[in-house]
């Protein structure tokens, strides 16, 4: 525990101590709550914003086992919510600033306003959208720019889109996003998609939805809201304006795991677990999203949270 902070024990009397406290309801944190509390611990959930990360973003979730049709991702994750709730899950909406153990090993979770205090902790903070880093990118932020169909596809009916990225998120709202906008650019800096071959088949065929291959924006312009990309052919270096009212960036996804001191992350900052998802610092486990893992998806993450309860409940009868 050299790099971890430790402080004096809490002056109080460390008499609200959770069993369990996990940081972030997406699908891991919700499935890891769903399991410590049928095991009957005291297990409090801290989510920033609202339940369900980057899931409840998601327009139709296919590839979740049990649902045949496909699921709404928001649907979803208001289900596992309620399903965290009856097993008696606590939620608190607050943003996690850091967590450190003191020397009774009890974790604290300080938020801006206070600090909750746990025998374990779970995180589960998943990842979030990357921005291209490009000119123009932030002042279109909201303003033409969105990281997300499912939020924002209503305000692009009958105008012209491009989603940038050829991964299963870029390609599957990029279809959806053909139900508003008469048009859809699909951007890839190659020449193939990343996106998984039967959602890939699915757009080839999907009307309103052309791909532009080899291809990276360099630059965005508009006056109150985006008007035109500056596109870069990366084989020929020719560059060329191509006009829209929106792009949708889907290029992948960065962890939230900045906030942690101590815990040993990989170069990109996605923590390292062992199959237990025990982290280097005891009692504190890592789920989801926010973890290194060779697949990102509401099924994995799910999974991720079952094993980080099981592991908090070993980890509390060992001690
Ligand atoms: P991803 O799989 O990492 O794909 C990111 C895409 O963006 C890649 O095609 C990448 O190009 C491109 N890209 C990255 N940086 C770029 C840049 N600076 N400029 C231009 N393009 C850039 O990300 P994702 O699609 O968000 O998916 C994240 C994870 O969630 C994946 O594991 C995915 O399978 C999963 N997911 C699953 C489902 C599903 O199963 N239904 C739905 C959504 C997401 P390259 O291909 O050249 O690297």
């Amino acid at each position: 525990m050299l790099d971890f902070h430790i402080s004096q024990p809490a002056t109080d009397t460390h008499s609200d101590i959770y069993d369990v406290i996990i940081i972030g309801s997406g699908p891991a944190g919700m499935t890891a709550a769903i399991y410590t509390g049928r095991s009957l611990l005291k297990t409090l959930i801290l989510e920033k914003i609202g339940s369900g990360g980057q899931a409840a973003l998601t327009e139709l979730i296919e590839n979740y086992p049990g649902f045949p049709h496909g699921i709404n991702g928001y649907e979803l994750s208001q289900r596992m919510e309620e399903h965290a709730k009856n097993f008696g899950t606590s939620f608190e909406y607050a943003d996690v600033q850091k967590v450190y153990q003191d020397t009774d090993g009890i974790f604290h979770v300080a938020t801006e306003s206070r600090e909750f205090l746990s025998k374990t902790v779970i995180v589960a903070t998943g990842a979030s959208p990357k921005k291209l880093g490009i000119p123009g990118e932030d002042k279109f932020i909201g303003r033409g720019i969105s990281f997300c169909a499912t939020c924002d596809a209503s305000f692009y009916k009958g105008k012209v889109v491009a989603v940038i990225g050829g991964g299963d998120s870029a390609v599957e709202e990029g279809m959806y996003l053909t139900k508003f906008a008469t048009k859809v650019y699909l951007i890839h800096r190659r020449d193939q998609l990343r996106a998984t071959k039967i959602v890939q088949q699915r757009a080839f065929q999907t009307p309103g939805m052309e791909f532009i291959w080899n291809t990276i924006v360099e630059e965005v312009r508009g006056n109150n809201t985006l008007e035109a990309l500056k596109l870069k052919n990366v084989r020929t270096g020719e560059t060329s304006w191509l006009e829209v009212n929106g792009m949708f960036l889907y290029i992948g996804l960065s962890p939230n795991t900045s906030f942690l001191e101590g815990v040993t992350r990989d170069e990109q900052g996605y923590i390292l677990t062992d199959e237990m998802m025990r982290t280097n610092i005891p009692g504190l486990f890592a789920a989801g999203d926010c973890r290194k893992t060779p697949l990102r998806q509401v099924v994995t993450a799910a999974s991720d949270g079952a094993i980080a309860a099981y592991a908090v409940e070993k980890y509390l009868e060992e001690r």
